[in-house]
């Protein structure tokens, strides 16, 4: 059996199909359990409410729904801008300030936002344009990392479901070689023509809505990864219309709802891309939805090339038929 590479056109990288055998036994495992401390200490429930809150959703009855405030143990803080200072031939460094929050999906300890209501994925959205924008105003902030991480396993460190939003001075690599790559590409938009391809395919399709066209990418790195794509072109999530977010808010909430039915309750990261503040064309927002079913080895650390042992044809068939839109 010849070994399938196909090339990621987001990241430049290549990821190797390499189909399981059949016989071997099931190779992706739930995530750990928490232990029971973290359920009474939890400091993102009702009772445990005295972070610092720099926005919230609330209900009719003035209890929040879903609220933003301030990471208690930050990455980045400061409003120092990103100087760097080369202090040896193979000493660089640089100040990088930055914003750390994390937004809490629900007063429920166990909603993760695979369960959340329509109106409550509308509030999640919401809060999240909304801090975005105030972030974009921000002097020495240059682009905004939103991600979930759900499980241990995918780095959580708090079991109460969420999600972060860490604003940084600096234009990271991973950002910095997507926007290479859609400048690098000259039939149009990188993702506008992923867009394209892969509904004349079909092969890959998990969910096709109004608002986005979720798949299992072609160039799949890990079992189940999912790529989200918005059908609007657009270069920054906050300039997005409100029910645009909240159909692309319900698209990742019904695809992760199909990832559980499908696999089980494994860990993921999602991650969501948007052109750096003070850059624009070309580039589609985009979100990433990494399942952490199998462990990044040696060869993949070494060689950049992820062997994946699902084809995405086949993940995105099986997703598919457990997708309750
Ligand atoms: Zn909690
Ligand atoms: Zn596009
Ligand atoms: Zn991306």
């Amino acid at each position: 059996m010849v070994t399938e590479l196909r090339l990621d056109p987001l990241s430049g990288r290549w990821a190797a199909i390499r189909p399981q055998r059949a016989d071997r036994p099931d190779a992706f495992v739930d995530r750990t359990p928490w232990p029971t401390e973290q359920r009474s200490n939890c400091p993102f429930c009702k009772e445990h409410a005295n972070d610092e809150q720099v926005l919230a959703e609330t209900s009719e009855d003035n209890n929040w729904t879903a609220r933003v405030v301030a990471n208690r143990y930050p990455a980045f803080d400061t409003d120092e801008p990103f100087v760097v200072f080369n202090k040896g031939p193979v000493f660089t460094e640089a100040t990088a300030g930055g914003t750390h929050e994390v937004v809490v999906f629900s007063p429920d300890h166990d909603k993760s936002f695979a369960e959340l209501t329509n109106s409550e994925v509308a509030d999640v959205m919401s809060l999240l344009k909304e801090r975005l924008t105030a972030h974009a105003a921000t002097k020495n902030l240059r682009y905004t990392q939103v991600i979930i991480n759900a499980g241990r396993e995918a780095g959580a460190s708090v079991e109460h479901p969420h999600g972060q939003l860490l604003g940084i001075s600096f234009v990271p690599r991973e950002l910095a070689e997507e926007q290479g790559q859609f400048s690098r590409f000259v039939a149009g938009c990188l993702l506008c023509v992923a867009l394209d391809a892969e509904t004349a395919s079909g092969r890959r399709t998990v969910l096709d809505s109004t608002h986005a066209l979720v798949v299992a990418p072609y160039w799949s790195s890990v079992p189940y990864e999912m790529l989200v794509l918005p059908r609007n072109h657009g270069t920054h999530v906050h300039n997005e219309a409100p029910e645009t977010l909240t159909g692309i808010g319900l698209a990742i909430r019904d695809c992760l709802a199909a990832l559980k039915r499908t696999v089980g309750n494994v860990a993921y990261n999602v991650v969501l891309h948007s052109a750096p503040y003070n850059h624009g064309e070309p580039f589609h927002w985009h979100v990433h939805l990494w399942p952490k079913a199998t462990t990044r080895a040696g060869f993949e650390m070494g060689t950049g090339v992820s062997i994946n042992v699902m084809p995405p044809e086949v993940a995105a068939e099986q997703l598919r038929a457990n997708l309750e839109v």
